[in-house]
C-alpha cells in the first residue's frame, strides 16, 4: 500500500479534504481529470459567504412561485421536459423549505459557517494567497425603497446569527460603487464575508500547498472503484491506484461511483451560468454586487467583471442555453456600464445539491474505508476548507470541531430506497 488514503476530485472540496489529511500525518494522494479548481470551484461568484446562514431554499412566496413557474424569471429556469427526472428531488426540496425545517439546517450548518473565515485565512495565509482576497463583503443592491425595506426587514429578523451589515443610501451606496447607475436606489452592504478574485486560482494555490507538504497529486478521469481485501482499487485512464481508504469528493460526479455500490443519494444539479465583461471606460467594481430582485451577481475578477447566473434545472450534459444569462445581462447592463464580453461562449458549471440543502460529508456507511464530502450546493467555495478539517477530523479520530451527525449519508437511509436524481 504506497498511499494511505486517495481522495478524488481536486475541486475546492477534495483539495481541502487532502491538505487536512496530510497536515495530520497521513500519506494522501489526490486525483483529477484535470489541473485542481478547473469546474465549478473555478466559475462560481467567489463568495467566502460568511453572511449565507440560510440556506438557499425554495421560497413560499406566492408572487415568486409563480414567477419561477412561469419560466421567465432571471433567477431559476428549468428545461420542461426535464422537471420530471426531478421532481422528487423538488418535491424534496420544497418539504425541507418549510420555515421550521430550514432553521433546523440552519442552526445545523451554522457551526461550519462560523468558522469558514478563520479556515481560509490560515490556508490563504500558509498558501500565501492574500493577493486574491478581498475583506470587504459585498453588496446587496436594490431598485426600489419597497425592495431596501423589505430586505432590510429580513436582514433584522437574522439578529441571533450576529451577522454584520449596514444600510447604504443612494448617497452611500454611490461613494461604495460610483459606477452603478441610478437605478440602484440603496443597498444592503454584508461585511463580514471575503470575496476571492480568482477562486480556480484559490484552489490551484491550496493544492500547491498540499503538494509541498508532502501530498501528491495524480491526473486520470476515473472509470471506477472496486473493494479489494486490503483496501480500495481506482480504475483511471492512467492507471489503477491503490490505497486503503478513499475519499469520494467528485461534486455532482460523486453519484456515478456510489450508485455501484448500492447507495443512492438524492443529489440534484442546479446549473449556473458565468461570462466576463470589460467594463466600459474607468468604471469598475470594488465589491461583489448581488442584484437579488433579479438573481445575478456582478464580481470584479482577474478575468474581468464576471455575472453569474441563479439557477438552472436541466441536464448535467445538455448544452449551454444562454437564455438565463441573456436576461441577467440585460438587467445587469441597467445598474453598471458593463462593456464587451471577454469570451464568446459562457462558461456553464454544475453544482451538486442536496434536498435538505446540507451537504454530505462523513462515512459511506455500507463500506469500511470509503468517505464521501460532496453537496456542497451554493457554499462550497465556502465550505471548502471547513469541510476538510472536519472529514480529516473524523477519519483520524480526533474530535471534530463540529457535530457530524447532520451531514452524515445516513440521514438518506441506508439502503437503495431514494431516487437519485441527475
Ligand atoms: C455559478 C455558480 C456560482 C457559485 N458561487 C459560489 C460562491 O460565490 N460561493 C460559494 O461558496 N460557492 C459558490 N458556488 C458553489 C461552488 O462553486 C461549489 O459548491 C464548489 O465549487 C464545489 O466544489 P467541489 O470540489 O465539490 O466540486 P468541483 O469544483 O465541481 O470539483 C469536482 C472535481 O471532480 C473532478 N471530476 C469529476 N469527475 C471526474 C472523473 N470521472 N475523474 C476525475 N476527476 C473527476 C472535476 O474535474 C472537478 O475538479 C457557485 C457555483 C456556481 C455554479
Amino acid at each position: 500500500m504506497t498511499t494511505e488514503t486517495l481522495v478524488l476530485g481536486a475541486g475546492i472540496v477534495g483539495v481541502c479534504v487532502a491538505l487536512h489529511l496530510r497536515e495530520r500525518g497521513q500519506s494522501v494522494a489526490l486525483i483529477d481529470r484535470n489541473e485542481p479548481g478547473e469546474e465549478a470551484s473555478y466559475g462560481n461568484a467567489g463568495l467566502i459567504e460568511r453572511a449565507s446562514v440560510i440556506p438557499y431554499a425554495i421560497p413560499r412566496h406566492l408572487p415568486t412561485l409563480l414567477a419561477y413557474a412561469s419560466n421567465r424569471s432571471a433567477a431559476v429556469r428549468y428545461a420542461p421536459w426535464h422537471l420530471p427526472r426531478v421532481a422528487g428531488w423538488v418535491l424534496r426540496y420544497w418539504h425541507a423549505s418549510r420555515h421550521d425545517r430550514l432553521m433546523r439546517s440552519a442552526h445545523e450548518i451554522l457551526p461550519l459557517i462560523e468558522a469558514c473565515l478563520g479556515e481560509h485565512d490560515r490556508l490563504i495565509a500558509e498558501a500565501g494567497l492574500e493577493h486574491l482576497i478581498r475583506r470587504n463583503g459585498w453588496i446587496e443592491v436594490f431598485r426600489s425603497i419597497a425592495a431596501q425595506e423589505a430586505a432590510e426587514a429580513r436582514a433584522s429578523a437574522l439578529a441571533e446569527f450576529d451577522l454584520s451589515w449596514k444600510v447604504l443610501d443612494r448617497t452611500a451606496l454611490s461613494a461604495a460603487e460610483p459606477a452603478l447607475t441610478e437605478r440602484a436606489v440603496g443597498a444592503i452592504h454584508w461585511t463580514d464575508p471575503y470575496t476571492v478574485s480568482d477562486p480556480g486560482a484559490l484552489t490551484k494555490g491550496y493544492a500547491d500547498l498540499f503538494e509541498k507538504k508532502g501530498g501528491s497529486f495524480l491526473r486520470g478521469a476515473i472509470a471506477g472503484i472496486r473493494k479489494t481485501r486490503t483496501g480500495w482499487q481506482v480504475s483511471t485512464d492512467s492507471g489503477i491506484h491503490e490505497a486503503a481508504r478513499l475519499v469520494i469528493a467528485l461534486g455532482p460526479h460523486s453519484v456515478r461511483l456510489l450508485e455501484p455500490l448500492g447507495y443512492r443519494v438524492p443529489l440534484g444539479i442546479k446549473r449556473g451560468y458565468h461570462m466576463h465583461f470589460r467594463p466600459e471606460g474607468n468604471a469598475g467594481l470594488s465589491h461583489a454586487i448581488l442584484d437579488e430582485e433579479v438573481g445575478y451577481v456582478l464580481a470584479p475578477m482577474e478575468q474581468g467583471i464576471r455575472l453569474t447566473t441563479g439557477v438552472e434545472l436541466d441536464a448535467p450534459d445538455a448544452p449551454p442555453n444562454r437564455i438565463q444569462l441573456q436576461r441577467v445581462e440585460r438587467r445587469a447592463r441597467e445598474l453598471f456600464p458593463l462593456g464587451q464580453p471577454v469570451e464568446d461562449t459562457p462558461w456553464l458549471g454544475l453544482r451538486s445539491a442536496m434536498p435538505d440543502m446540507k451537504p454530505v460529508i462523513g462515512r459511506a456507511p455500507l463500506h469500511e474505508g470509503l468517505w464521501v464530502a460532496f453537496g456542497h450546493a451554493h457554499h462550497g467555495l465556502t465550505l471548502g476548507p471547513v469541510t476538510g478539517r472536519l472529514l480529516a477530523e473524523m477519519m483520524t479520530g480526533e474530535a471534530p470541531f463540529a457535530d457530524p451527525a447532520p451531514f452524515a449519508m445516513e440521514r438518506f437511509g441506508k439502503t437503495p430506497q431514494l431516487n437519485t436524481v441527475r
